[in-house]
């Protein structure tokens, strides 16, 4: 079966250049957020000529096998940590094989500015006492499933993905075979106590770690430092979908019903594992090589409980009436969280938003003032209006979703690339 590593040797025979990053400012709901795009050259590539077979196996539960084998690393090389990522090598005309035994060209990874070390100097500080017991996470010392022991010069570092609260997102590859490619993301565990938020962020560890859909951005592993926590997540080839909306304004109808299949394909696995999300939003959404959905920020997903839930948590816009009006929430909040989500990908802008204030804003979600542009399809119509419901059980269930004459229309024919549908 193939794997990402069957995927990095199709694609290793390409060169691929590495464009310098540009930043970009995206805004939103007033807030502002420094955004690093750098994925552009790679993805068009690494899209093109990986086939979504080997796609889905990078997320099924038997890729990834060699990093679960107990390593020889030892916590003592600090010295070794890499400065600068292997050149790009790859001639354009380089046949490879999966079975070659021949020196094997790498995808270029792009190269690393540093940064990690960089920041390190001057970020941080070492956490102490029972926080730093809470921020210990490394998944080798797992009882149920001890892996591989994992550190910062395992790894080839190369060009930077973005900067997020906690820290930086690299593109890297392991320097063990079969070299597989990952987004490195860091968290400076002194600012996760100063956030008080190490709880959230253990959870959201946990949570992702266990959980293994196409549609799901996969956590294949995790480690930490003295004054950080390393995530070794599944790479997403085309960055944001958010940056897409900005670009584009809004999505084509057919764009959108693939997008929103694959979110209601996610989100019934999701709550088929008692994990409700309860923070959709183009924000928190990747895009793989092909282009398919994956959902990559876990901060707010709670792991169902018996009873229900009533924090306040989530973004305004996206926030259901009962959860606006602090009453009880159940995974369903979601599936408004889908209406919403199709919409804003039809029309541009979520149903709610009132740029007087979040009080208006409130006070539209609790009435469910919803207004749908005439350029909006009669099937997608019934579909928003279907999943924008007031009282949560009226809701369209998410295996109705997938089978909404709007999302089937424009059903991607031949093999999906979900697979776990
Ligand atoms: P927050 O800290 O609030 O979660 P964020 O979501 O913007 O903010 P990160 O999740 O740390 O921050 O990611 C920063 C950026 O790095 C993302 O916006 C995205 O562009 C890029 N990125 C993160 N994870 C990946 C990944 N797995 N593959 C590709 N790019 C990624
Ligand atoms: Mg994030």
């Amino acid at each position: 079966m193939a794997n990402i590593g069957a995927v990095t040797r199709q694609i290793a025979a390409l060169e691929i250049s590495s464009k310098q990053n540009t930043s970009t400012k995206s805004t939103r709901s007033g807030t502002s957020h420094q955004k690093t795009s750098s994925q552009t050259s790679v993805s068009k590539l690494v899209t093109k000529f990986a086939s979504s077979t080997s796609l889905q196996s990078t997320s099924s539960s038997s890729s990834l096998k060699s990093l679960h084998k107990k390593g020889t690393a030892s916590a003592s090389s600090v010295s070794k940590l890499p400065t600068s990522s292997k050149p790009a090598l790859t001639p354009a005309h380089s046949k490879t094989s999966s079975q070659s035994s021949q020196v094997r060209p790498e995808i270029d990874i792009g190269n690393y500015d540093g940064g990690f070390e960089i920041e390190n100097e001057k970020r941080g500080e070492a956490v102490t006492g029972e926080a730093a017991e809470e921020l210990a996470l490394d998944s080798s010392v797992s009882r149920t499933r001890p892996t591989r022991e994992w550190h910062l010069y395992d790894f080839d570092i190369g060009r930077p993905l973005g900067k997020g609260k906690f820290g930086r997102v690299y593109m890297v590859r392991t320097k063990c075979e079969p070299q597989y490619i990952l987004a490195l993301k860091c968290l400076y565990k002194s600012e996760i106590v100063q956030s008080r938020v190490e709880k959230q962020i253990r959870r959201e560890i946990e949570i992702q770690q266990n959980l293994r859909h196409p549609h799901v951005l996969r956590l294949y592993g995790y480690f930490h430092d003295e004054k950080r926590i390393f995530l070794m997540l599944e790479f997403a080839g085309k960055g944001e979908l958010y940056k897409q909306l900005s670009k584009h304004g809004s999505f084509s109808e057919r764009r959108s019903a693939v997008y929103i299949d694959q979110m209601a394909d996610a989100l019934g696995y999701l709550h088929s594992k008692h994990v409700i999300h309860r923070d959709i939003k183009p924000e928190n959404l990747l895009l793989g090589i092909n282009g398919e959905l994956k959902i990559g920020d876990f901060g707010w997903s709670v792991h169902a409980p018996g009873n229900r839930r009533t924090t306040l948590c989530g973004t305004l816009d996206y926030l259901p009436p009962e959860m606006v009006e602090g009453r009880d929430h159940s995974e369903k909040v979601d599936y408004w969280a889908l209406g919403v989500l199709t919409y804003e990908f039809i029309c541009g802008a979520p149903p709610f938003e009132d740029l007087s204030g979040y009080n208006a804003t409130y006070k539209r979600i609790a009435k469910v003032d919803l207004k749908i542009p005439a350029k909006v399809s009669a099937e997608a119509k019934d579909l928003i209006m279907k999943l924008l419901q007031y009282d949560p059980e009226k809701r369209l269930p998410l295996s109705d979703v997938r089978k909404h004459p709007w999302v089937v229309r424009h059903r991607v024919k031949g093999p999906s690339v979900s697979g776990a549908s």
